[in-house]
């Protein structure tokens, strides 16, 4: 499994990083939907959420407090999204654990919006 992102998080491909540690990138999306949007990517090569096993779980729960962080970074801790999309009917492109934190803007309900 090599996607696009295994090659950002070798230094492959440019990005715009704004974190990184030794399990965790975070970089800013090339199609922003809101002004700040973010995806934080464990450096472990897992398809996606729903193969995350319990031995990841720790490295979930530290994305999620990566998640945390920037969004009081980026000035949207009172209000922001975080999701990923787990397969391709849930509009997956890059089958590379990420999660997407959107922020910026009032979002909208996610009910209707495909
Ligand atoms: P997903 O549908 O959850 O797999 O979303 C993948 C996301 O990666 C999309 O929002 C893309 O805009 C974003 N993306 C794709 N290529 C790059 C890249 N080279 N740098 C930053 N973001 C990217």
């Amino acid at each position: 499994m090599t996607t696009i992102f295994s090659k950002i998080i070798k230094g492959e491909l440019p990005a715009d990083k704004v974190f990184e540690n030794d399990r965790i990138i975070a970089i800013k999306d090339i199609h922003p939907v809101a002004p700040i949007h973010l995806l934080i990517i464990s450096k472990k090569e897992i398809p996606d959420l729903q193969s995350v096993e319990s031995e990841d779980l720790p490295l979930v729960a530290e994305m999620i407090s990566v998640a945390q962080d920037l969004a009081r970074q980026f000035g949207i801790a009172d209000g922001y999204r975080l999701i990923t999309n787990n397969g391709s009917n849930a509009g997956q492109i890059i089958f590379h654990l990420h999660f997407h934190l959107i922020g910026g803007r009032k979002l909208g309900p996610l009910v209707g919006q495909g």
